[in-house]
């Protein structure tokens, strides 16, 4: 018998066949333990601190997609900005229910302008596929910075704080009912703290109200093949996870 597209994604993530989502039950795999999502805290988010901001700040916060994409199309206010060839502004469905953040753009995207392009983004598409989610249909991605990064190096503190407020636009105006955070730079940045992926992930956490929830980049799973199977598992966390949130806040009819 032919495999399926979804036998084939999963061989391409090296996890075929042993492993299923947890709720395919009956399914004659091996189910992995995931991390226990029974007691999601899906309702009351710690209240969000009101933290100062600055003029720039509070002025990019007031953009719609048209003026946020003008601004950061034509800004400088970090160096990043001297070796872009064109900024990667994000790509998708601006109303999506998911929103993916990566790091910054590399070589390819900073090309093409659009995020996870490369080698990265394919393995990106096929973990999207593997839990049926397409590129553009209900998902969004974007990085932390929007300019490439000489040798695609990680971006520095300034330089992502100088993003900072893009990001933060692009989250207000998608709305997104959960934020998955590709690896370090982009954890460490949307929650402000110095934790490893391995101490962030398997957990829901919260950027300013928005459920987020770690894995590993898609980039790091290309040079570490054994952990792609706890990345599996963070995507079947948040499958779980986007059913609860769904299920406590059903969409609105128009
Ligand atoms: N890595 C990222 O973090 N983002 C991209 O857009 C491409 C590779």
């Amino acid at each position: 018998m032919e495999p399926s597209r979804r036998e084939l994604i999963l061989k391409e993530l090296g996890l075929f066949p042993l492993w299923v989502r947890r709720d395919r039950t009956g399914a004659q795999t091996q189910t992995l333990p995931g991390p226990v999502a029974d007691e999601l805290p899906v309702t009351a988010p710690p209240a969000i601190p009101v933290i100062p901001r600055d003029d720039r700040t509070a002025c990019i916060l007031q953009l719609d997609w048209t003026g946020l994409k003008q601004m950061v199309k034509s800004c400088t206010d970090c160096a990043l900005h001297k070796g872009r060839k064109q900024t990667v502004f994000g790509v998708g469905d601006e109303n999506a229910d998911w929103l993916f953040v990566g790091e910054g753009p590399g070589a390819e995207e900073d090309q093409r302008g659009e995020p996870f392009v490369g080698q990265a983004g394919r393995l990106l598409d096929n973990m999207l596929a593997s839990i049926g989610l397409t590129r553009g249909v209900d998902t969004y991605i974007c990085n932390v910075v929007k300019c490439r990064p000489p040798g695609n190096r990680t971006p520095e503190p300034s330089e992502a704080a100088q993003c900072e407020p893009y990001l933060l636009r692009q989250i207000q105006l998608i709305k997104p009912k959960l934020i998955i955070a590709l690896g370090k730079t982009a954890a460490s940045n949307l929650l402000r703290t110095d934790s490893s992926i391995a101490g962030l992930r398997g957990r829901l956490h919260h950027f300013e109200g928005t459920p987020l929830i770690v894995t590993y980049h898609p980039a790091y799973l290309l040079r570490n093949l054994v952990d792609k199977a706890k990345a599996w598992e963070d995507l079947c966390f948040a499958v779980e996870t986007m059913g609860r949130l769904k299920a406590a806040q059903p969409a609105q009819m128009s």
